[in-house]
């Protein structure tokens, strides 16, 4: 069939608005008449007649608009599905218009035909239903085949029980291949939609309101119409169940259009990709099948008879049952127990990635961004601690002040970014002096920088000043504005005390400070103790 090629946005699209909502309406009217027909094949012709010509369009339509909203979604999994779908339900209309050409021409030889076709429709839905499990909920082979053991055990026990075991109702032909055909539908159908609402990632709610409507109709009218009250359908041969089993068939006809319709709206897959380890519970067509069996059970109590073979084979299927649910739930049980240690991997992860980051923050907001030293704030911090441990340990502690001499000259000689250049040379070259772990430096102002030694006197603080001194002019940093050198120096104020209740941080930094002024009065370029710290 050619179908077209635009985005459509509806199936029944046509010219106008008003041409849309008639077509509508038709094909809702055509379903309804075509499913109400069903039941008079077999008796009034002229209804056989009106069904089988308004069974036919209702039913290509589907399969057109099916179609057209496999076009759609041909990329995304669930496409395919809307495709052997479609295939189905032209197959199934094939078999419905053969059964009725037999019927209508009393022609026997055709029957197996329509079987063969509904069979082959059967087929589409179950390579629907083998697919889909590749990406959907994910399911255990030993779960998989102890579902296919209840449902078909169940099925197979009520079809042996109402229609293998009695004499055939159904002439030569054999009433089994109508019974298991008749059974077999609505089980597949059933297990196919139910996949397909197993797939949906946190259940129906993530569907789009009127694909979740679609969904649920069609299961429910396949159940309601093909499966309990067919098989009753088959045995009691009662004309309103017949009404009952076409009208449902149309409501599941049309439930079906509408997910077609529903696909064809959306932007993209309606399915949720994936699923998560868990073993899904026991899907409703095991329990469909489960729960005729008891009825049937209950039929024969209620009339005072016991079937051996049916109770046995009720019990054994309970046992069944019992060993899947069982299973399910160590599954369940070892799934959650792995998900929890991945998750808290994960956690231990991201805690550890975390507190890198804050320890590079940390260290970013107590860096100086010029010299790659420490900054004022740091200074402050670091100077209260060692004050402390000093004062803990009675041990002295040295505090060195520095200024670049004449640096106003180097920027107005060099220019700012030279200047900038030279800081950091000079932090790197106080750096390389300062030897012990536990020293201390740090950018103070502007061009002054200080240096924290712990445990160390007048004598060891005049050492690493001298080294500093040493250094900076080893790196030898031209100053031709400078009055006194050829290459940049410093001037350096040391202040050293045992740190005590009688004095403070403050006190021992005031003493360094005079001790550089002290050492810039004196013609720079030098290193100044200062005597006694002011109390
Ligand atoms: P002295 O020998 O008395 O220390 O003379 P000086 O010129 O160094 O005087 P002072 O310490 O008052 O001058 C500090 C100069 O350092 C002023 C400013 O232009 C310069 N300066 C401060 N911070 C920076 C900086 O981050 N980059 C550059 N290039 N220059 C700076
Ligand atoms: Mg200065
Ligand atoms: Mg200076």
């Amino acid at each position: 069939m050619p179908f077209p090629r635009r985005d459509h946005t509806s199936p029944y699209e046509v010219a106008s608005p008003v041409g849309e909502h008639l077509t509508r309406i038709a094909v809702g009217v055509l379903l309804v008449l075509g499913a109400f027909g069903f039941p008079y094949i077999a008796g009034a012709r002229p209804w056989a007649v009106v069904a089988a010509a308004v069974d036919v369009p209702a039913r290509l339509f589907i399969v057109w608009a099916m179609s057209m909203a496999w076009q759609r979604h041909r990329q995304a999994p669930e496409g395919g599905l809307l495709l052997l779908l479609a295939g189905s339900v032209l197959l199934d209309l094939l078999s419905a218009l053969i059964f009725r050409t037999a019927v209508l021409g009393a022609n026997e030889v055709l029957l197996p035909f329509g079987d063969v076709a509904q069979l082959l429709s059967y087929g589409f839905v179950i390579v629907g239903v083998l697919l889909l499990p590749r990406t959907s909920q994910w399911r255990s082979p030993t779960t998989t085949a102890l579902d296919i053991a209840v449902t078909v055990g169940g099925f197979g026990l009520v079809v042996w029980f109402y229609l293998i075991r009695p004499a055939p109702q159904y002439g030569g032909y054999g009433a089994w291949l109508g019974a298991v055909t008749e059974i077999a539908y609505p089980v597949l159908d059933a297990a196919l939609l139910i996949s397909v609402l197993a797939r949906f990632r946190g259940g129906l709610a993530r569907l789009v309101p009127s694909a979740r409507a679609a969904l649920v109709t069609a299961v429910v009218a396949t159940f309601v119409g093909d499966g309990f009250i067919g098989i009753a359908f088959y045995v009691a041969r009662q004309p309103w169940m017949g009404y009952a089993v076409t009208l449902s068939h149309g409501v599941g006809l049309m439930a079906l259009l509408l997910l077609a319709q529903t696909y064809r709206r959306a932007p993209c897959g309606l399915l949720a990709e994936g699923g998560t380890g868990i073993e899904p519970p026991l899907p409703p067509v095991s329990a469909a099948a489960l729960t005729i069996t008891l009825l049937a059970m209950g039929q024969e109590a209620v009339a005072g008879r016991t079937n051996l073979t049916l109770v046995s084979g009720a019990a054994v299927l309970g046992l069944v049952l019992v060993i899947r649910q069982l299973l399910g739930v160590r599954t369940n049980n070892r799934w959650l127990r792995e998900r929890e240690r991945q998750l808290d991997a994960e956690v231990r992860a991201r805690t550890r990635e975390l507190a890198d980051v804050n320890a590079q923050l940390a260290e970013l907001a107590t860096m100086d961004a010029l010299t790659g030293v420490a900054n004022r704030r740091r200074f402050d911090t670091v100077l209260a601690d060692m004050w402390s441990s000093g004062e803990r340990a009675e041990q002295p502690l040295a505090l060195l002040m520095l200024d670049v001499d004449a640096f106003k000259a180097y920027n107005d000689s060099y220019g700012h970014a030279a200047g900038d250049e030279t800081l950091r040379a000079v932090a790197a070259a106080i750096r390389t002096a300062v030897k012990r772990p536990t020293d201390f430096v740090a950018r103070y102002g502007g061009e002054e920088f200080v240096v924290l030694a712990a445990h160390t006197a007048e004598q060891g603080a005049r050492q690493i000043a001298k080294m500093i001194c040493d250094g900076v002019s080893a790196a030898a940093l031209p100053h031709r504005a400078s009055p006194v050198a050829s290459c940049v120096t410093v001037s350096i104020g040391v202040a050293v005390c045992v740190p005590s209740r009688a004095s403070t941080p403050a006190a021992l930094c005031a003493a360094a400070d005079a001790a550089l002024y002290e050492a810039k009065r004196q013609g720079r370029n030098r290193v100044v103790v200062a005597a006694d710290l002011p109390a």
